[in-house]
């Protein structure tokens, strides 16, 4: 009998976790196991705030995907997935095309830029490892042309915008804001040349998210120099910076965007039916209508039922939803009933640059070194449930 066809797109959380159960939960006669992603690396996008702002070498958030995962188990297709053609059971690719009986999306997320124009063209939005790359080396070279612009015409290269104040801006601005000394040393420019702004739509930074907490990260914060900005929508980003709901314009010469996320582009591309690009599943994962495909992580999106309102899309969830898609297709080829997925959300933590963050875990709330600790310790716990310790060795954080 044919072996069936299991085809993961994408090597992200959700992506890899499920690859690397399914050589656990299946034998090489269950099933032929293909994964597809654009580059041959994996990379920790929880920690892209980091070589985003130079205070980690882009190395440390990616690895080799034949590193980790067993490739006599699974084929490796290095390639980008241009469109599901669900009705052929096919996946076009760039390179060519490949059939599945069962199909894993996990193609991750896009920034959300809400009609906001500018944000392609002028703002630096793209939260990968090359996207990091981009970044670091545009904020370096702001610093290296300052001191060579006439005086006139210099001021705004160091204006730094980051635009929304969810956790992603927060922890870029953490991270940039406790390497500006640095920065301002190593080019000799003093460092109140520089203007760090974070500019939020709602009314208070993280919102939703624990009052005190916020307040804690917001004067960690100001005290090194980053200016909040919040109840300002940005309607527009220009060539000079950008411009606010209220017709104001804050110029700058780096605008990085944090707004949010919306599910792959490929989802609504394909024709499923999706808000912001993610796709209603259904209690197991599948998407409504389609036995033989499951989608996970960013591409899912998941009602908390308590609050009637979408979970936000999270490393968490992607990597909790890819244990139950690997437990889901294992059930749909030796037989057992399909397992309702539930979120068991264990807390948020969120780094502030240097040894600060902040975090509630269960009902206890974090600051400062011991937040810190948590969050080294949740980076380092994932890099063991995907290599064990000797990935925790080679890539893993101090935690002190
Ligand atoms: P991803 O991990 O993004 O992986 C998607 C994969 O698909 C990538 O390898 C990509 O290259 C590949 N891909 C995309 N398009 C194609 C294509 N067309 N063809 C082939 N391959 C493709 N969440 C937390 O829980 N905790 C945190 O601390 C946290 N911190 C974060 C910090 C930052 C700076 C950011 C940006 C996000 C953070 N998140 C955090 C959110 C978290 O990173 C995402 O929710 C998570 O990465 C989603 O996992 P995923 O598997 O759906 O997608
Ligand atoms: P987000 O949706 O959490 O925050 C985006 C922020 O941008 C919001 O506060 C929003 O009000 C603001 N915004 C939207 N439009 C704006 C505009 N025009 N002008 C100014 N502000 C505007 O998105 P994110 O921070 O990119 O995070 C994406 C996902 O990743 C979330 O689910 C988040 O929880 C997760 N994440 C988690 C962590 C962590 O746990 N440490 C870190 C980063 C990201």
């Amino acid at each position: 009998m044919k072996k069936p066809n299991i085809l993961i797109l994408g090597a992200g959380y959700g992506g890899m976790i499920t690859a690397s159960r399914l050589t656990k939960e299946l034998s090489a006669n269950d099933a032929n196991i293909t994964l597809v992603n654009k580059h041959d690396y994996h990379y920790q996008t929880t920690w892209l705030h980091e070589p985003a702002a130079g205070t980690l070498s882009p190395e440390k958030t990616r690895m080799e995907i034949k590193s980790v995962l067993d490739l006599s188990r699974i084929k490796f297709v290095k390639d980008e997935v241009v469109e599901i053609k669900r009705e052929e059971k096919k996946v076009l690719l760039k390179n060519g095309e490949l059939e599945y009986d069962y199909l894993v999306v996990g193609l991750g997320s896009e920034p959300e830029t809400f009609g906001v124009p500018g944000v392609h063209e002028f703002a630096f939005s793209k939260w990968t490892v090359n996207g990091a790359r981009e970044v670091k080396e545009h904020i370096e070279y702001m610093f290296a042309k300052y001191n060579n612009t006439p005086e006139e015409e210099r001021d705004q290269l160091l204006n730094f915008i980051v635009a929304g104040a969810g956790f992603t801006g927060i922890e870029f601005i953490g991270e940039l804001s406790e390497r500006v000394p640095e920065l301002c040393s190593h080019y000799d420019i003093p460092k109140e040349k520089v203007k760090m702004y974070v500019i939020e739509a709602a009314p208070s930074a993280l919102p939703g998210f624990d009052p005190e907490l916020v307040e804690y990260a917001m004067n960690l914060l100001e005290s090194r120099g980053v200016e909040f900005k919040i109840n300002c929508p940005i309607k527009e980003v220009t060539e000079e910076g950008v411009i606010l709901a209220s017709g104001d314009e804050i110029k700058a010469a780096t605008v990085v965007w944090a707004t949010g996320v919306r599910g792959s582009s490929i989802i609504e591309k394909s024709g499923f039916e999706a808000m912001r690009g993610r796709i209603k599943v259904e209690p197991d994962l599948r998407a409504p209508g389609h036995d033989d495909i499951f989608i996970i992580g960013d591409c899912a999106l998941l009602i908390n039922e308590e609050i009637n309102r979408p979970y936000p899309p999270t490393a968490q969830i992607a990597m909790q939803m890819a244990d139950t898609c690997a437990q889901n297709l294992k059930a749909l080829l030796k037989g057992g009933s399909l397992k309702t997925f539930k979120p068991d959300i264990k807390g948020t933590v969120a780094s502030l640059g240097g040894k600060q963050a902040i975090g509630v875990v269960g009902s206890r709330k974090l600051f400062g070194a011991s937040a810190n600790f948590m969050k080294k310790m949740i980076d380092n716990r994932y890099l063991f449930l995907l290599g064990g310790p000797g990935l925790v060795m080679k890539k893993g954080k101090n935690p002190l």
